[in-house]
């Protein structure tokens, strides 16, 4: 097939994103084209752009991609033209380093990483390893699907990894605590949501989707945590959620890059509280958690935006200015 695709590139850090004309990229073996439905824009890409997470460039970010299969390369299984998939960050793996090889495709020593180290989903088009593609639930609309796709799926890793505690904090309430705030809500726990002080909107917000108690991260909880997920890229929050969580409790860190923590007593980690990090996803957290949303009825609040608006949709995210997720959608 010939013809040109759309992309939004960035050509260095900081930049912004450049509307550019590339012929259609074609897939090769193993490998499928979508034509892209809608792309939902993560917190990690801003990291891209500002070089706070490494990427190849010039490069298109965008790896909360929904598309409809166009192209398939050789040797493709399982998946036909005109199914729609979704493609993930976690691009590709090796196959054969010991993480890979143990059941931790998540921390690959080679991974390949859409939107970072191969071309996402701020175009028309995009080409993927059709391995790593997701099916993506009927009853999910193309815009309202993506944000699953990386704060959905990073997010219900991260809640995993909480434990099965009954009261969860959430610190930083976007994109990706709102969809995990409906699934924790449908498994029946108590949710604490802590935003930026003062956010009175963030804090309704949360309590719109059934948070417990919503107040500022200057705030303590009125009840001990048993565990608490940071979604907010900064460092400062990790000693306050240790102090948030009671003995043995748990924190976990969400983001793919944090300013650094500051050092904090002994004694807010002591009593066999735990803090961890949670890493890219693995193909089965992704199909584990399509079917979770699915079953529990997910509903993501989404503003939509035409590609050639990515860069709009960026700030607005980088100024805290959106209320659930953002999805550049290419006028076809
Ligand atoms: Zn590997
Ligand atoms: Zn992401």
């Amino acid at each position: 097939m010939t013809g040109t695709s759309i992309v939004m590139q960035l050509d260095r850090v900081g930049a912004a994103l450049r509307r550019v004309e590339r012929p259609m990229p074609q897939p090769g073996p193993g490998e499928l084209r979508v034509r892209v439905l809608a792309c939902g824009v993560c917190r990690t890409d801003l990291h891209v752009i500002d070089g706070e997470v490494p990427a190849n460039l010039p490069i298109v970010p965008g790896h909360e991609i929904v598309g409809r299969v166009e192209a398939l390369g050789d040797s493709v299984a399982g998946v036909a033209i005109g199914d729609r998939v979704g493609i993930p960050w976690l691009g590709a793996t090796c196959g054969i380093c010991p993480y890979c090889r143990s059941g931790h495709e998540n921390l690959c020593d080679h991974p390949v990483f859409t939107g970072a180290t191969r071309d996402g989903g701020y175009a028309t088009h995009a080409v993927a390893d059709a391995r790593f593609c997701l099916p993506i639930p009927g009853g999910f609309g193309d815009v309202e699907a993506a944000p699953l796709l990386c704060a959905g799926l990073i997010g219900y890793r991260s809640l995993v990894m909480a434990g099965d505690g009954q009261r969860i904090g959430l610190y930083g309430f976007g994109a990706s605590a709102h969809i995990i705030a409906q699934i924790a809500r449908w498994q029946g726990r108590d949710l604490y949501a802590f935003t930026r002080p003062g956010d009175a909107a963030g804090q309704d917000f949360a309590r719109s989707l059934g948070c417990t108690w919503a107040g500022g991260s200057d705030e303590r909880p009125p009840v001990e945590l048993d565990a608490a997920i940071i979604f907010a890229a900064v460092g400062a929050l990790v000693p306050a959620a240790l102090k948030a969580v009671h003995k043995g409790g748990r924190v976990v860190c969400a983001g793919i890059h944090m300013s650094d923590i500051p050092s904090f007593p002994y004694d807010d980690l002591w009593g066999e509280r735990s803090l961890l990090s949670v890493a890219n996803l693995t193909r089965a957290d992704g199909h584990e958690f399509l079917a979770i949303a699915d079953q529990a009825g997910i509903r993501t609040i989404t503003t939509a935006f035409p590609l050639d608006q990515a860069n709009e949709a960026i700030a607005k995210l980088r100024r805290g200015e959106l209320e659930g997720a953002a999805v550049l959608v290419p006028l076809m």
